[in-house]
């Protein structure tokens, strides 16, 4: 096992607990439900419950549901399951911002009182131009100066239902001349005849995300807010209400680097795109990076935790290398998938010196190292091998089974190829071959066979179909420049397919997700649907780093 990779955030809060700053911490995991989690959020997601779980605290699950028009009740359902699913579990109830709306609304009415909030008529164009720039100091809106009495009453009627979206907001009064824009009267309230998945048509004004998520956090007792690090800029607005409104506690924000993953886009909107347009069968199709598409293509959360672990948090980003994920899902798959055979372009093999009437079962390990006990390969005349797995004109170095050569049928004999039989196209249909009856479980008498393949009975083998996932995409950073899909179709991201494989039997039980390696193939699991009537088996990874080669 790998040492523990830096978190700082682990000292912060140790450090805090240990001068007595908290006697326990709280923290939570904020995902807007406007699409699904991706491997991004799984970083996200480690940390926060990871936190929680090693020092005793809670973590909150609380959906930050401020935009209605973007958000769904399905993508809520999927992120409890992507939750669930990585093994965390949150503390007491699903929270949702929009359970202190209520509450958002009279500290809204607080700040105007208080002479720190105003109705602002100005339209998005004339505020933005009003905003400034990063060199410009921003000018005060006309209504500024508005009285307290005005503003409430306008607010108030904000609420009623009384004015046109985008005719009014209400903003703070801070200060438009500030170094950080985000303090330029940012805006707490929009008109918005939007229907609520939560609230229904309660509401037609709905809170701006900073004025929503520092108090969500002091309402709830978040001791440690994190999140990344876009939201640095927005710390000194968080601290501002936390400072102007009569809040329960006042939680801190840290900030950390995303995750940048390479060969893949993990921003909702993109990945959003490509569902949109077709590029991919929804977000839950394998070549997606999103938490419901590792899974269906066998991704063991356990890999997800340990690669999240593994990169560590810290302030500084950089791209992290998707081979490092890859690893991870090798290193758990390996100790934990059972083995399997399935040739992929199948040939025939007639072995000329087995009697056609005969069967034999033989008995495998299903895993080389752990106990899992044994699986069932029946043997008979006429095998299937893969066509990769013989050569008429063998490269140099070609371990595998070539005329006059000798390999061992893993689990089995050795073989030895005696003949090529052709279509009158050319085309090889099959094999004769010879077993050494005295090669199984033992060495051949006075020679080295090197080659190791893999095999099926071709009477006793099940059919299946098999999708040879790999990365998303072919360049290390889809997202550097330009559009993403440019040039792209969806052709070009559509998976190798084989149709015609043949697999030992074992295979017909496979569940849905469960991980298998098969021989000198890779990591496969069964995919929820079939296809065409077989079973259909998704590649997680390969079983080496080959990619580029
Ligand atoms: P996206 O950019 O894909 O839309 P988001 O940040 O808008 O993601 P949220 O639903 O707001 O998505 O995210 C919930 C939490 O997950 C936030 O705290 C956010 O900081 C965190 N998060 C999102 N993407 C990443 C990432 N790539 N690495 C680490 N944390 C992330
Ligand atoms: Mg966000
Ligand atoms: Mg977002």
């Amino acid at each position: 096992e790998a040492p523990a990779a830096v978190n700082f955030l682990r000292k912060i809060v140790a450090d805090d607990l240990a001068s007595g700053k908290h006697s326990q911490i709280v923290t939570r995991f904020p995902p807007e439900p406007n699409g699904f989690l991706h491997i991004g959020h799984a970083k996200s997601i480690c940390l926060n419950f990871g936190l929680a779980e090693e020092f005793g605290g809670q973590c909150h699950l609380r959906f930050d549901d401020t935009n209605p028009s973007k958000e769904e009740q399905a993508y809520i359902d999927s992120i409890e399951e992507d939750i669930k699913w990585l093994g965390f579990r949150w503390h007491g109830a699903v929270r949702y911002a929009s359970n202190y709306f209520e509450v958002l609304y009279q500290w809204a009415l607080h700040l105007i009182e208080s002479g720190n909030a105003y109705v602002c008529d100005l339209s998005a164009d004339e505020a933005r131009a009003f905003r400034g720039s990063l060199t410009e100091p921003g000018k005060n809106s006309p209504y500024r100066e508005r009285s307290v009495a005005e503003n409430l009453d306008l607010f108030k009627r904000m609420k009623a239902g009384e004015f046109v979206e985008g005719s009014r907001t209400l903003r703070a009064k801070i200060d438009m001349a500030s170094g950080n824009i985000n303090l330029r009267d940012p805006v707490l309230y929009r008109i918005r005849f939007a229907h609520h998945h939560q609230t229904g048509d309660a509401w037609c004004i709905y809170p701006s995300y900073d004025f929503t998520h520092g108090q969500s956090d002091a309402i709830e007792g978040i001791t440690h807010s994190i999140c990344t690090l876009e939201f640095e800029d927005h710390r000194p607005l968080y601290e501002w209400f936390l400072q102007h409104l009569p809040v329960p506690c006042k939680p801190r924000q840290y900030e950390f680097a995303r995750l940048n993953l390479s060969h893949c886009v993990t921003s909702k909107r993109k990945l959003a795109r490509l569902v949109a347009e077709g590029y991919v069968d929804g977000w839950d199709d394998p070549r997606m990076p999103t938490l419901a598409g590792l899974r269906r293509r066998g991704y063991p959360p356990a890999a997800i935790r340990r690669f999240c672990e593994r990169i560590g948090v810290n302030r500084a980003g950089g791209l992290v290398d998707f081979a490092m994920l890859e690893l991870c899902v090798r290193e758990e798959l390996d100790s934990n998938a059972p083995r399997a055979m399935c040739v992929l372009k199948p040939l025939k093999v007639i072995i000329s010196n087995y009697p056609a009437d005969e069967m034999q079962t033989l008995q495998l390990p299903r895993h080389p190292k752990q106990d899992m006990g044994t699986r069932s390969i029946p043997f008979s005349r006429e095998l299937y091998i893969d066509q990769d797995d013989f050569s008429e004109n063998p490269p140099a170095g070609y371990k595998r089974l070539v005329l006059g050569g000798e390999v061992r049928l893993r689990g089995a004999y050795v073989i030895k190829a005696d003949k090529v039989i052709k279509d009158e196209s050319g085309q090889i249909t099959a094999l004769e071959c010879r077993i050494d009856a005295d090669t199984l479980g033992a060495n051949p008498a006075g020679r080295k066979v090197k080659g190791v393949i893999h095999w099926v009975c071709a009477e006793h083998s099940i059919l299946c179909a098999v999708r040879l996932y790999d990365r998303q995409f072919q360049v290390a950073q889809p997202e550097a420049e330009g559009d993403f899909l440019e040039g792209l179709t969806a052709e070009d991201m559509a998976a190798p397919l084989y149709t015609n494989c043949r697999a030992e039997p074992a295979l017909l039980q496979a569940k849905t997700g469960e991980a298998y390696q098969f021989e000198r193939e890779g990591y496969f699991c069964r995919d929820r649907e079939d296809l065409k009537g077989k079973p259909l088996f998704n590649r997680t990874v390969t079983l080496r780093d080959t990619w580029g080669e």
